[in-house]
């Protein structure tokens, strides 16, 4: 019996659904430990040289062999972060860098790798973006992957792992993952990482859970310690105590009843018991969750945030990649439609090569639209890509970040030159292409009814919307707790946005992650919202919901709240409404 009174829990990103409780076995990848050999012949330095060229072609059928195995498993997720890391190894600046430090440093071949790997790794520290933080782990991958062929050291094979565990890592590449036994392998916990990383991203991809973003979980958790991962909420505790274990043991089995049900939803209606339909849609970001859209049974995208098509690379995409990655979700998607973004730059997604000034506020700044209709090219770019896209699909567009009917008048200017130039060309695209605005700046929420008559569609980006309404920056913990999307100011500017866009026979849809949230569904249901975009994951409770609150309750309900004046009772009175209807699953 276990006599200790609490359990430690660790809070980091839930990138991977479920609940696992098990052996922990903790990824041992000690930094390597080296001594500089200083050369003091020509003949020394030639022989180091050999010894890096020796290693890099060692790596590059390494990852050559992985890439070949993971095929064989169709996980495409992992060949293609594999390409990423052969291009690195390939890369000129990374050999040139450890020839020219054996040269003139006079080093041996190991001490020129981990010098070179350290420099190239620190200058991504200062970057925000996920995205390209993941490249630094891809170049502390390859660094360590030449590093032990120079010194024909191997690295732990995880494939090798017999006994049922739950991997404990610092980080794990996809050649770690890819050959991983998921029979034996229950779940990944990791001290770095977000939800685009490797890590999370191979986990969504072989279903199990995951809690990346840690920090110090290695340091805190031993092999074969006991530990309780909840991929879910981001959770994972070690060493629970008997109760601790005794009540996650519950939850888990309630979770995986849950899950099971959900998916009788898949191929239902998402429609009330009254018979009010909304349509449920998918949030993405990578071409690669398209297989999740479809397994979740989205009616269609109903957001692709294509400003990650941007992001890991030196240079812009060219209109034919723009393309051909439009064409290919589409493809994926028909029947059912995709709306394509425009990028959405700035904020708190930066491209290395885009030299934007700095600026003091950057949530404010040159960014997405502005940013587009500033450096036209750019847009027309993407703008011609997605109009051919619409030739093999119902492609819809829409522009992010619109404050006012200027913004609006320019970009369907840009949209008539190029469906001229594009007819002149004999290009097949839709000339009816549907076109349609985020509503996430206040001022766009004030003359809705104006903007309504120049556009197809409206989505409310709640995100910012929230943001920019209640002036909490999204991304600082330190007014976190203001940001409530029951806020009766959100609650009225809903309604306006709503109203407005009926009255001029357009549709609304909502792409926030409020539109997600089970909770808030009621409330939005009452709010005549049309359509609700969210992650894949999320689809399948919300129609569960959406099957069993009438349309009628819901305006019930929203006459109900008319009555409070803080987000807080709104809060209370819904979790009580729906807590009613769902007993246990809104406490
Ligand atoms: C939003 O602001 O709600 C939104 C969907 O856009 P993003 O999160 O990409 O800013
Ligand atoms: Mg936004």
């Amino acid at each position: 019996m276990d006599s200790r009174e609490n359990d430690l829990l660790l809070k980091g990103i839930g990138v991977s659904p479920g609940i696992i409780i098990g052996k922990a076995f903790l990824v041992d990848r000690r930094e390597i430990e080296l001594s500089t050999i200083h050369l003091n012949t020509d003949a020394e330095i030639k022989h180091e040289l050999g010894r890096v060229k020796q290693a890099l072609s060692e790596s590059k059928q390494q990852l050559l062999n992985v890439k070949k195995e993971v095929e064989h498993k169709k996980i495409k997720e992992a060949s293609y972060i594999i390409d990423a890391q052969i291009l690195i190894l390939e890369d000129k600046l990374l050999i040139e860098n450890i020839t020219t430090t054996i040269k003139e440093k006079k080093v041996d071949a190991a001490s020129a790798v981990k010098d070179t790997v350290r420099k190239l790794s620190k200058s991504f520290d200062d970057i925000g973006d996920e995205y390209l933080k993941e490249r630094k782990s891809d170049i502390d991958y390859i660094g360590e992957r030449i590093l032990r062929n120079i010194l024909g050291r191997k690295r732990q094979d995880l494939s090798k792992i017999k006994e049922k565990s739950i991997i404990v890592a610092h980080d794990l590449s996809p050649a770690d993952t890819a050959n991983l036994d998921v029979d034996v392998v229950m779940g990944f916990v990791t001290n770095s990482g977000g939800k685009t990383s490797h890590t999370a991203i191979m986990a969504r991809a072989l279903e199990i859970p995951s809690v990346v973003g840690l920090e110090k979980v290695t340091k805190e958790i031993n092999s074969r310690d006991t530990i309780i991962v909840d991929g879910t909420i981001g959770v994972v505790i070690i060493r629970p105590t008997a109760e601790t274990l005794r009540n996650y043991s519950e939850k888990k089995l309630r979770y995986e009843q849950l899950e099971k049900e959900l998916f009788k939803y898949k191929d239902l209606p998402s429609e009330t018991p009254d018979g009010y339909h909304i349509t449920l849609l998918a949030n993405i970001e990578l071409v690669e969750e398209l297989s999740s859209v479809l397994e979740y049974g989205a009616e269609g995208i109903g957001l692709y945030r294509t400003e990650f098509l941007y992001l890991n690379r030196k240079d812009l995409p060219s209109e034919e990649e723009h393309f051909n990655i439009y064409k290919k979700v589409i493809e994926k998607t028909s029947p059912h439609p995709v709306t394509l973004r425009t990028l959405d730059l700035g904020g708190d997604k930066f491209l290395s090569h885009i030299d934007l000034a700095e600026e003091m506020n950057p949530v404010m700044g040159l960014r997405a639209i502005r940013f587009c209709l500033k450096e036209v090219n750019i847009f027309k770019t993407q703008l011609r890509a997605i109009l051919r896209s619409s030739a093999f699909g119902e492609i819809k567009v829409l522009f992010p970040m619109i404050s006012g009917m200027q913004e609006i008048l320019q970009i369907k200017k840009i949209l008539k030159e190029l469906k001229a130039d594009l007819k002149r060309e004999k290009i097949p695209f839709n000339p009816q292409i549907k076109i349609g605005i985020m509503i996430e700046i206040p001022s766009a929420v004030i003359i809705a009814d104006l903007l309504a008559k120049e556009v197809d569609f409206f989505s409310i980006g709640t995100n910012d919307l929230i943001q920019y309404t209640l002036a909490i920056d999204r991304v600082n913990e330190h007014v976190s707790y203001l940001y409530n999307p029951l806020h009766p100011s959100i609650i009225r500017i809903i309604k306006t946005v709503v109203e407005a866009a009926h009255s001029n026979g357009i549709e609304v849809v909502m792409c926030g992650e409020m539109a997600g949230e089970p909770l808030y569904l009621p409330v939005l249901l009452g709010l005549g919202i049309d359509k609700l975009s969210m992650n894949p994951l999320c689809i399948l409770k919300i129609k569960k919901i959406l099957r069993s609150i009438s349309y009628h309750e819901s305006q019930e309900l929203l006459k109900a709240i008319d009555f409070f004046k803080t987000s807080a009772e709104i809060e209370k009175f819904v979790k009580k409404e729906m807590n009613k209807r769902f007993p246990g699953e809104f406490e």
